[in-house]
């Protein structure tokens, strides 16, 4: 294993991240030479951060090893905390140790960097906890903040060694490492900084470490507060202004003696835990749920409190579908950890019951008022003349026979105005019916007639699968076409459909009923369109070949999608079998036009070929 397996990172299993992880690990602190770039190794320990939150690796990475010969036995050891990633997880904790109400915690910032002990002039890493590495070669680059104290590192410390935020915009924005390159974010820095085996280039370029003693800070709450949300969420506020960078908080008892005696587990002292906010995770309440038009379901969607995460503002979360609201228990009210990964839609990773709390289960549909069925996780509106679901199929059909420029507001609108019920009657509007419509211009209302009109020509194939059949996409609609005509299909019984691959007894009862319903649709629509008959797999091999060349009005998967419904294959390069290259300039000489030629490839312009294929 020398590179990335070929997946995005959020497709890789823990397994495959664990060993990625300590992969480049080893790669840049033990052989000094790593692979990756600091973005990407952070990207895989995010992902793991995601997958398991409690893997031991994450420890191991939060107190890297610098490889050090001298070793420095800590007289108190720096063991590692309890984490809890939810108030609630914070709240049972101290409810087990807590002796009255009135018992006090203090609570610190929990610090982004690499721990540190600074003891009768050596500094010396966390290591294992027990015993650390000698990093007294760093002290001429660190500034010491304690209680009352800023300076030298002249006096004895126990913290994290950070960059600060201002150090970091200010100072970093110019301190080069050995690559050339600048640091991309704190943590790393520091890490790097560290790791490195002289310090001389980020001395004479001024590169500032801070080491924040851990008792700098702190707010001190009774229990009473603890447990009180607002005091919580205020404290969180404050810290979070601070000039450090952070990922949490530590609560610790305020009694230390106290805290000493409640001893301490194989890893953890118990009188002390951190909360952890995750970059990617934050705090929030459910303010309402809107149940939002799927296809084929009504789909929750919760508004939240707004929150920040990754610098976007998140207002509003999926709730995928009624069965995660009851197996979750959720209502309006309750607090919930929303999380943002990459670039899904973000979601809720737990829930925390509120005080007043809200039932959002609806029993009739919001659009037609009809009573609403529950079948398997979903709930559903089956009203057929359901004006929202009737937009939602209709929408998902124009998709599905490739008319993009046609969106849910249009499509509204000419429910409304142009008395579109189905999909055909779409296709006798004329530019004149669209420009009679809010917003359209002469040129709008000209692009969607044409690309209404060249969806005319579709497969068999798309129809079926525009048809929005459940369980039907286009690779059922495949092996169901490479039996049947989509004309046969229409008055097909049960018992026929389930000969045909991929359809069991249960879909096919589903099928034939859908079908028995769209039979006058499918009749129309087959008389409406330009329908071509999909050849079978066998066939396939023998398909005509097309390629596109030149700048073309449309994208190219436009055409290529129309090239595959007229029964090409498209390909991206010219050979001796390629059976027609469609240009956008036929005077325009490309190197593929001169090899089409050469191979003797027919040659047609891109206005030509629109017209007559
Ligand atoms: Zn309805």
């Amino acid at each position: 294993m020398n590179n990335l397996p070929n997946k995005t990172f959020n497709e890789l299993s823990v397994e495959e991240l664990v060993n990625l992880i300590e992969y480049h690990n080893n790669r840049y602190w033990k052989e000094g030479n790593p692979e990756i770039s600091d973005e990407e190794y952070d990207l895989l320990t995010r992902q793991l951060e995601i997958k398991d939150p409690f893997n031991p690796l994450l420890e191991k990475i939060a107190f890297p090893r610098f490889n050090r010969a001298e070793k420095i036995r800590h007289a108190v050891p720096m063991l590692s905390l309890e984490k809890a990633y939810s108030r609630g997880g914070v709240v049972q904790w101290a409810e087990k140790f807590a002796r009255t109400e009135d018992e006090l915690f203090s609570i610190q910032p929990k610090y982004d960097g690499i721990s540190a002990n600074f003891a009768n002039g050596v500094l010396a890493s966390r290591g294992d906890g027990f015993e650390g590495e000698n990093i007294s070669d760093k002290i001429p680059l660190i500034e010491l903040e304690a209680d009352g104290y800023k300076g030298p590192l002249n006096r004895d410390a126990r913290g994290e060694i950070i960059i600060r935020n201002d150090d970091f915009k200010n100072i970093y924005s110019k301190i080069l490492k050995k690559d050339g390159a600048l640091y991309k974010n704190q943590r790393n820095a520091v890490a790097g900084i560290m790791g490195l085996k002289k310090i001389d280039e980020m001395l004479s370029q001024g590169a500032k470490l801070t080491l924040v003693d851990y008792g700098m800070i702190k707010e001190i709450l009774p229990f009473s507060k603890l447990k009180d949300e607002n005091s919580w969420n205020d404290i969180l506020k404050e810290f979070s202004i601070l000039p450090y960078p952070m990922d949490g908080v530590v609560v610790k008892f305020h009694d230390d003696a106290y805290s000493a005696s409640l001893g301490a587990t194989a890893h953890h002292p118990r009188g002390q835990i951190a909360f952890k906010i995750s970059g990617l995770r934050m705090p929030s309440v459910i303010k309402n749920v809107e149940w939002s038009f799927g296809k084929n379901c009504l789909t929750p969607i919760a508004m939240i409190d707004p929150v920040r995460i990754g610098g976007i503002t998140i207002k509003k979360v999926t709730l995928h579908n009624l069965k995660f609201v009851n197996d979750n228990d959720l209502r309006i009210g309750d607090k919930v950890i929303v999380e943002r990964a990459g670039d899904v839609i973000p979601h809720i990773v737990s829930s925390e019951k509120g005080a007043e709390r809200t039932s959002f289960i609806i029993e009739k549909c919001p659009s037609c008022g009809s009573a609403l069925v529950i079948e398997g996780p979903e709930l559903k509106c089956v009203n057929q003349e359901c004006p929202d679901t009737k937009l939602r199929r209709l929408l998902s059909a124009v998709r599905s026979i490739g008319i993009e420029r046609l969106g849910e507001p249009t499509l509204k609108k000419m429910m409304s105005a142009l008395s579109v019920k189905k999909l055909k009657d779409i296709f006798s509007l004329t530019k004149e019916d669209f420009l009679a419509l809010e917003g359209f211009r002469e040129k709008s209302a000209d692009n969607l007639f044409r690309e209404i009109q060249s969806a005319r020509k579709t497969s068999d194939r798309a129809l079926l699968a525009s048809l929005n059949i459940e369980g039907v996409g286009k690779n059922i609609a495949k092996s169901i076409l490479e039996k049947y005509s989509l004309g046969e299909l229409r008055k097909m019984s049960a018992a026929e459909l389930e000969n045909i691959s991929g359809i069991g007894p249960e879909r096919s009862k589903g099928l034939s009923k859908e079908l028995e319903r769209q039979s006058e649709i499918i009749a129309e629509l087959l008389d409406a369109l330009d329908v071509s008959v999909t050849k079978t797999s066998d066939a396939s091999e023998n398909l005509k070949t097309i390629c596109f060349t030149g700048k073309m009005p449309e994208k190219r998967s436009h055409y290529e999608r129309l090239a595959g419904t007229a029964g090409y294959k498209p390909v991206d390069s010219v050979t001796e079998k390629l059976s027609l290259l469609v240009v956008a300039d036929i005077n325009e000489n490309s190197s593929k036009m001169e090899k089409a030629k050469k191979y003797g490839v027919k040659i047609i312009p891109l206005s030509e070929w629109l017209v007559n294929d």
